[in-house]
């Protein structure tokens, strides 16, 4: 018989999107982050997903790394942050857009306030943790002299559904639905 530790979950039942080229907008970086989430569920991590374009290309990708490296920074955001700057080769991302399935958490809003990175989208709302608007906004500290144009919601319902299936596996003890 098989044991299950209670971070078993079973292989992810969504299936991953393939954008249209011709379209480079929010919605198609957006489905690159989702697919990001689903490789985070099949490793058994929280599934969320990042990337970060800049003048075109995606420059970073990355997801929820925090059970397999057992460090609690290991957020999509903050290593898709530390990757586009690596790549860019500045860390002043400015002029660069991040791209994640959930609203930002206290130290991953705060990080991108301090990257200077021009624009933030973000999937599903987070009235819980969420530092973008959520349950409060770091980009409106009122001295800071940084604003990071934030735009919520796209792709929500299908990030969410992804977020949520998640959990409610996780807490049947990894029991397939
Ligand atoms: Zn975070």
């Amino acid at each position: 018989m098989e044991e299950f530790s209670d971070k078993t979950v079973p292989p992810c039942p969504f299936q991953k999107r393939y954008p249209s080229l011709l379209a480079l907008d929010d919605g198609y970086y957006m489905t690159l982050a989702y697919n990001l989430a689903i490789d985070a569920w099949n490793k058994g991590e929280v599934p969320i997903g990042a990337v970060v374009e800049f003048e075109g290309e995606v420059v970073a990708r990355a997801h929820n790394c925090v059970e397999s490296t057992g460090d609690p920074t290991a957020h999509a955001e903050i290593l898709a942050l530390t990757s586009a700057a690596r790549a860019i080769g500045d860390w002043r991302l400015s002029g660069a857009t991040l791209y994640v399935t959930k609203e930002p958490c206290p130290m991953c809003s705060g990080a991108m306030v301090m990257s200077r990175i021009s624009r933030v989208v973000y999937a599903v709302r987070d009235p819980k943790m969420g530092c973008l608007g959520g349950a409060t906004d770091l980009n409106a500290l009122p001295r800071s002299n940084h604003r990071v144009i934030v735009d919520a919601g796209v792709m929500e319902q299908e990030c969410l559904e992804l977020i949520q299936a998640f959990f409610s596996v996780r807490r049947q003890g990894g029991a397939a639905e």
